[in-house]
């Protein structure tokens, strides 16, 4: 079936369709795993013309063709260029949008790694970073200057889930002829689809929810037609491609993408809802909770909301407290990616590195991740946790 045929039907249908064709399969259901550098040409003719549909492991094989292939087709693209980590795929979108001499546009709350990068590397190459208050919305206007060739945003923002006005923000940037970039990796095209929404380029860390388990690094940018072509050519440029065990990984983590992300919303809005009700929780920053700021925005852009929000301690806790609530728990472990099957808490402090806003917390904050284990047993570590954290404070 082709790519026509299957966009008429719902994405959940699409994700079980997408990058696979058992007619050239043997009839197998999923397609073989291709690994390579070599592909041999038959002869002078075709070789001198570069007749072949992939022509050098770099630049593609079919097992890449299959996710770039579905991925275009998830979120509405011109086309789909892939990495070996997230952070690549940023990388590879600023690289696509940027030459000495520009500026550019984040916001505050954005992926701390992503500022590095702007700060580290972008700015070694003449590009200048202007950060930015993530709920600015149309007022980002009196920041973009003449040489401003890029808004990057980020919805919701990583640690705070600030969530941004996307198409205000999109409109100005157009009026201006400034390229945007959205890290769409907390709601995937399931839950936004940037391209809808006037986005130029998606980057999405299939490391997240798309691998599912923990055990892949990938990284995901779509280009709008506009876009598409500079993508591309950036991509060729560095060919910093990911494994193709990886890629295939991908392929069965979007199989059951929609129903993970589903159950991942269940369960993110039962233990938002479970936490705003303790006493030991002073706030809940998920974007469906009126307490988040850009609530509003989520309401009217977001298809839902995935499993990663933050809380904030009430006032009064000490570190020791901390320490014997968070080093004793028998379920959530600490650890900074997300998107797997297993449930993970670290605390977080933004107040040291944020320079275009001022991060106030009346407590110590947390960021969670739920994961698939039985909702009683997450919240009695919770508790439990709660207790330590009180008895030791
Ligand atoms: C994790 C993450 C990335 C980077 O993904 P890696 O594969 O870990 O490099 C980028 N953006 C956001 C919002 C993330 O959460």
């Amino acid at each position: 079936m082709n790519k026509d045929d299957i966009s008429k039907f719902d994405i959940s249908t699409q994700l079980t369709m997408l990058g696979r064709d058992p007619a050239e399969q043997f009839g197998f259901v999923n397609a073989p795993l291709y690994k390579g550098s070599t592909i041999i040409y038959k002869t002078l003719d075709d070789i001198e013309a570069r007749r072949s549909r992939f022509s050098y492991g770099t630049a593609g094989s079919p097992t890449i063709a299959h996710l770039e292939d579905a991925w275009t087709q998830l979120t509405g693209a011109e086309g789909t260029v892939l990495s070996s980590s997230g952070l690549g795929a940023v990388a590879l979108a600023l690289f696509s949008t940027t030459k000495a001499g520009d500026h550019i546009l984040v916001p505050d709350s954005v992926y701390r790694p992503t500022r590095n990068f702007c700060n580290q590397m972008l700015a070694r190459y003449g590009v200048t970073t202007t950060y930015y208050d993530p709920m600015i919305g149309a007022d980002i206007e009196r920041l973009i200057g003449p040489n401003t060739s890029t808004l990057f945003l980020e919805a919701p923002g990583s640690q705070t889930f600030e969530v941004q006005d996307v198409p205000a923000m999109v409109a100005i940037a157009r009026r201006h002829g400034v390229k945007t970039i959205l890290d769409n990796t907390w709601a995937t095209p399931i839950f936004f689809r940037g391209h809808d929404h006037g986005i130029d380029l998606t980057v999405e860390a299939g490391t997240k929810y798309l691998g599912g388990h923990s055990d892949i690094l990938l990284g995901l940018v779509t280009a709008n037609q506009a876009c598409w072509p500079a993508l591309r050519a950036t991509y060729d440029a560095m060919s910093m491609l990911p494994g193709a065990e990886d890629c295939m990984q991908a392929l069965r983590g979007m199989r059951t993408l929609f129903l993970r992300l589903k159950e991942a919303e269940r369960r993110g809005l039962e233990l938002a809802r479970w936490l705003s009700e303790r006493p030991e929780v002073s706030r809940v920053l998920h974007p469906a909770f009126e307490s988040c700021p850009g609530h509003a925005h989520w309401k009217r852009d977001f298809k839902g909301s995935s499993g990663l929000f933050s809380i904030v301690l009430a006032p009064g806790y000490s570190r020791d407290g901390l320490a014997a609530m968070l080093d004793n728990l028998s379920i959530f472990s600490m650890g900074f990616s997300w998107g797997g099957y297993e449930s993970l808490v670290i605390p977080f402090d933004c107040r040291t590195y944020r320079t275009a806003t001022h991060w106030q917390a009346e407590g110590f904050a947390l960021r969670l991740q739920v994961g698939l284990e039985d909702m009683d047993d997450l919240k009695n570590d919770l508790a439990r946790g709660f207790e330590r954290l009180a008895a030791a404070s």
